[in-house]
């Protein structure tokens, strides 16, 4: 059945298209995934709207794919099985802030850089963590991938900092979840069921998320950050887990990159700041001073490198990553098996990474994140690739597919997993989990039209 008039009725025809040319846009992303041809692009403005979508696609049993940025660069919000590409960015009211609790309530399509820039502008003692993406990538997105930002090891993981959510059930009802489905206040999702897990990392297969309830930090006076060096990859458990045990960073770059030559062996980027200038200097001497420990082994750069080092990588978020990733083979390509691991699994992920990037003819590049304190390390396995050539797409391919098992062999799990590697970790999973998940899924979308082809086996 042909859906394009009834959708016009609902957000009106300038924000419905089947249109060949933006079908094309909306049918891929940045990465190595196949593309999936989208069958009608909507941007609804109002939950109302939305709730009218679903209520559609329901009825002809057709599928939605919410979108945000679209960044993921592993096609989480490409439309594997056509249908509907739902996207967000229209939803874009920051409805309020609450400084004294510190929250934010957001439609489901604001950016981070619209965030961002709001708070400098209105609130300037306040922050939120800010991933390393480009600033159009929504903080909603983001949440539903259980991604980081510029605050993982001091605060966790952005979907640890959601107070409350709006969602629409597959089914179209509206539904309100923390301490915001009792109360007018946002401000917390404890002590009660936590139904938002229901949303977070099931990456739009089980509800559309129309608002959501974000912490606020608060934004420090200093800021700086330190670079230090080793060729000793094996040392790196040890060493996290003595400046984790200092707990005075906001964040740590982890970088072991085969170009520039100086960023070989692998660098520890500490973040720090305070509020108070004497605490800063300090925080800082004290990071200094645990490399006492590690005399000749892991050392403080300084010079023209630290310097570099600051312009790339103090801006909140850095300048680099962006343009590596739309540069580097000079085709716009780029994708990266996120392996998430317990720290001391590193060392061995990240040897055995070297090895496949060289067998697939790439400079390795490997940028790690800690998480959360420092339970957890993410590594991105980088390969950068040339959108325009197709062998070069098909060994970028093959390449993260040696990545993905690589880092469920050695014990961990993959984060913002394409399509073929979360079916490589159904098919690892215990049984009853992926029986349990399913009944959860049949629950909430009896009709399966909500991004199907992900979490699938
Ligand atoms: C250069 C670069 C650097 C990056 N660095 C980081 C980083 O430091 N930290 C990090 O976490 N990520 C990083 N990323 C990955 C990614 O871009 C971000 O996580 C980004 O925030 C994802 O948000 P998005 O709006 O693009 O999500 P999208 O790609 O639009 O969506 C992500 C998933 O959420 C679903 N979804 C979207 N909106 C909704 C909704 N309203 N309801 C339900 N489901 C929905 C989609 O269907 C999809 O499955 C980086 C990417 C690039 C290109």
């Amino acid at each position: 059945m042909d859906i394009y008039s009834p959708l016009v009725d609902i957000v009106g025809e300038d924000f419905t298209s089947n249109h060949e040319e933006e079908l094309y846009i909306y049918s891929r992303d940045s990465g190595a995934q196949q593309p999936r041809k989208a069958d009608y692009v909507v941007a609804p403005k109002t939950v109302e709207e939305v709730q009218q979508i679903v209520k559609l696609a329901n009825k002809e049993k057709i599928p939605i794919t919410p979108m945000g940025g679209g960044l993921t660069l592993s096609g989480l919000a490409v439309p594997i099985k056509g249908g509907i590409v739902l996207d967000m960015k229209r939803m874009d009211r920051i409805i309020e802030v609450n400084e004294k609790s510190r929250y934010v309530i957001l439609e489901a399509g604001v950016t981070q850089g619209a965030l961002q820039s709001h708070l400098e502008k209105n609130y300037p003692h306040l922050e939120h963590s800010m991933p390393d993406a480009p600033p159009m990538a929504t903080i909603v997105g983001n949440v539903v991938i259980q991604g980081h930002g510029h605050l993982s090891v001091a605060q966790g993981i952005n979907s640890q900092m959601v107070n409350g959510m709006e969602v629409v059930l597959p089914t179209g009802e509206v539904c309100k979840l923390g301490s915001c489905s009792i109360s007018p206040y946002w401000f917390t999702r404890d002590p009660l069921p936590d139904l938002m897990g229901l949303f977070l990392g099931w990456l739009g297969t089980t509800g559309i998320i129309t608002k959501v309830s974000l912490q606020l930090f608060p934004k420090p006076k200093f800021r700086d950050l330190l670079t230090f060096t080793s060729a000793d990859l094996d040392l790196l458990p040890d060493f996290i887990f003595d400046i984790t045990q200092l707990n005075l960073m906001d964040n740590l770059f982890i970088i072991s990159q085969e170009w520039p030559p100086w960023a070989q062996g692998i660098l520890y980027v500490p973040i720090i700041s305070a509020q108070d200038e004497e605490e800063f200097k300090l925080k800082i001497e004290l990071h200094k001073k645990l490399l006492r420990k590690y005399e000749g082994k892991i050392t403080l750069v300084e010079g023209r490198h630290a310097e570099r080092m600051r312009e790339a990588r103090l801006p909140v978020p850095p300048v680099t990553l962006g343009v590596m990733a739309a540069d580097a083979k000079q085709g716009g390509g780029f994708e990266y098996t996120g392996g998430i691991l317990p720290i001391e699994k590193v060392p061995e992920a990240s040897s055995k990474a070297v090895e496949i990037a060289h067998k697939y003819g790439q400079p390795y590049l490997l940028g790690y994140q800690l998480l959360t304190g420092g339970h957890s390390m993410m590594c991105g396995l980088a390969y950068c690739l040339n959108r325009a050539d197709g062998e070069d797409i098909e060994k970028v391919r093959k390449a993260l597919d040696e990545s993905n098992k690589l880092i469920l062999d050695i014990g961990g799990v993959l984060w913002k997993a394409e399509a073929l590697a979360q079916r490589l970790m159904v098919q690892r999973m215990d049984p009853n989990t992926v029986k349990l998940m399913k009944r959860v899924r049949k629950a909430l979308d009896p009709n399966a039209i909500m991004n199907p082809g992900n979490w699938s086996d």
